[in-house]
């Protein structure tokens, strides 16, 4: 497929890689190719195709196989990929799951071995944390939780772990936004003997805001369904790596578990990613003067939101790992679960669900939906209280969007 001959800024490579019009009758852009199975040009083509899948011969530079069926790839989901990658400083490979599960699941199923172990952080987006407890530590792995945020009781539980394999971070956590810090996590890893993979689920501020591989992560794990999709109509996960052999990795056990993103879905994906920086751009810059105005309010208790943050050592993962505030908030109002409940009940623009990162504003009460099967305890840890309300801004103008809170608020 083509490719500029000089270097461009990520900008321009998402929309001239990987695409010529010369192969697809013009088209000016990539058409859906629905095809299950792959015409071979000769029997030794095929031949070669196979051996290159199964690991047997490593194609050389530009060299590459032949496509053969599309559970193992198609061009729809390679052209998402070599656009992704563009997007996520340092990456030079990328693989898309049917959703963000399916890349969290296939990357712990890939990568954690036999008798191995796990730490998180917690609180985890309420589906990881239910893949964990429920499929990951029934099959017999340690999986240990760390509080976000607490950059020595990660580096401590690291060090204390011989068999590790895996760390996951998800930062900021959902929905209270509270950060860890990457690079020390990155630094205490470097320090175990078995050299243990650093993941991060970075779906709140990438790939805009925050680069995990360029403070030491290994992968980088999004739900596409959310930012990169970006308009609450698809979904979709994505892996993206500096290391290509890892995401080589995932897409062999892709290949087995039948989550490669469908091509429909990677069609719409691709032609979404050249957007990602200016819808994420825009998101934030209404979420920083929402959250600024309701933070004054009267019947607004506590503001969650990055640029509000006091805690001086959040202040300054914040100011060392990410470049803006995004466009997720969670405050808590005046008058407990009756209180945040009429404040969901009354908004006109804003629309009640769960989801974020879209371009529509959606508003949630976690204590009740996204985050409802966590126990008491996890609740106080997460600081997840009765009168929280999280909000995922959108593009409509940030004076509509306060007007319509300060409403429903009144
Ligand atoms: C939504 C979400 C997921 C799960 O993604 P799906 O596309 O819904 O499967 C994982 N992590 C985070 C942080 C999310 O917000």
């Amino acid at each position: 497929m083509a490719r500029t001959s000089y270097r461009v800024r990520p900008e321009t490579a998402v929309l001239t890689r990987g695409f010529d019009p010369a192969l697809s009758v013009g088209s000016a852009r990539p058409p859906v190719y629905r095809s299950s199975t792959y015409v071979f040009p000769s029997p030794e083509a095929a031949e070669r195709a196979f051996q290159i899948v199964l690991g047997k011969v490593h194609p050389e530079g530009d060299d590459r196989a032949d496509l053969i069926y599309a559970r193992l790839n198609h061009p729809n989901a390679e052209l998402a990929e070599t656009h992704l990658v563009p997007l996520e400083r340092s990456a030079t490979a990328a693989a898309v799951f049917n959703s963000g599960m399916a890349a969290i699941v296939t990357v712990l199923i890939t990568f954690l071995e036999r008798g191995s172990s796990l730490i998180y952080t917690q609180p985890l987006y309420g589906g990881s944390q239910h893949l964990i407890h429920q499929i990951i530590e029934p099959l017999g792995f340690t999986a240990i939780g760390v509080p976000a945020g607490n950059t020595e009781a990660l580096a401590a539980a690291i060090v204390r772990q011989p068999d590790l394999r895996l760390v996951l971070i998800e930062t900021p956590a959902n929905p209270t936004l509270v950060m860890t810090d990457i690079k020390a996590a990155a630094s205490a890893i470097s320090r175990h003997p078995r050299q243990p993979l650093l993941a991060v689920d970075n779906t709140l501020l990438g790939p805009t805001f925050q680069h995990p591989l360029m403070r030491g992560a290994d992968l980088v794990i999004y739900s596409a369904t959310k930012f990169l999709g970006g308009f609450s109509d698809l979904l979709g996960g994505a892996v993206i790596a500096a290391d290509p052999e890892l995401i080589q990795s995932l897409t062999g056990v892709r290949a087995l578990l039948g989550n490669i993103l469908q091509a429909d879905e990677s069609w719409i994906l691709d032609s979404r990613l050249s957007t990602v920086a200016l819808r994420m751009n825009r998101q934030s810059k209404n979420a920083q003067r929402i959250a600024e105005g309701l933070a004054r309010h009267p019947r607004v208790k506590t503001m969650h939101y990055p640029s509000l943050f006091t805690d001086a050592a959040q202040m300054a993962i914040r100011d060392s790992q990410t470049d803006y505030p995004g466009s997720l908030m969670s405050f808590e109002i005046d008058g407990g679960r009756a209180a945040a409940f009429d404040f969901l009940r009354k908004l006109e623009i804003a629309k009640n669900a769960v989801s974020l990162g879209g371009v529509e504003t959606l508003a949630c009460h976690p204590k009740t939906t996204t985050h409802s099967e966590y126990s008491e305890e996890e609740f106080a840890a997460a600081r997840i209280n009765d009168s929280l309300v999280r909000v995922s801004v959108g593009t409509e103008h940030w004076r509509d969007l306060l007007a319509d809170f300060t409403r429903a608020l009144a």
